[in-house]
């Protein structure tokens, strides 16, 4: 059965999670001294030492969760799901092990199962910043996960539904 999907709104003022491991810190910071000013106009959320240090660079508070390994990155994760995060920057480490790094692979997957816009690098976090969309209102496309949810177990009779569908 082809992927249907469901537009889901973001407002004009986005609801931003930044998240930066140790060793790209410094990168984040200089990319939100820069961009302060867009920051200012949305609502920004944080892992709990990456907000820390946010609000000291822009100077204006952030929700701060827990910190990353301590279960910060699965709070975001649960936000993007529960639709209460509408943008992610996330600058983790290429180059050194995390001791969470199966939350750090969870917090990617989400944002792609909710197809929430993504930004691992400076580079790519200077192009959606940029873009005209972070101005308006912009209809983000969700897959509709009832397909999913109906699917047939192995071993189960047909949920009513698809057999219905079926008819
Ligand atoms: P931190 O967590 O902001 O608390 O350092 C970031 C992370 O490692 O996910």
């Amino acid at each position: 059965m082809p992927m249907t999907y469901k537009p889901v709104t973001m407002t004009a003022r986005k609801r931003i999670a930044l998240v930066a491991h140790d060793g790209q810190k410094q990168n984040l910071v200089e990319w939100a001294k820069f961009n302060r000013n867009t920051l200012s106009v949305h609502e920004i959320w944080a892992t709990g030492t990456t907000g820390a240090m946010m609000e000291k660079t822009l100077g204006f508070p952030v929700s701060k969760l827990q910190s990353g390994p301590l279960g910060g990155d699965q709070q975001i994760g649960a936000l993007i799901v529960e639709g209460k995060i509408d943008f992610l920057i996330f600058f983790w480490d290429p180059l050194e092990p995390q001791p969470h790094d199966p939350d750090v692979k969870a917090l990617l997957r989400m944002a792609v199962v909710w197809n929430i816009p993504t930004a691992c690098d400076r580079a790519t976090a200077d192009f959606m910043i940029s873009s005209p969309l972070m101005h308006g209102a912009y209809e983000r496309l969700v897959p509709d996960y009832e397909t999913y949810r109906q699917r047939s177990l192995p071993g189960e009779a047909k949920p009513a539904r698809s057999a219905k569908a079926k008819a």
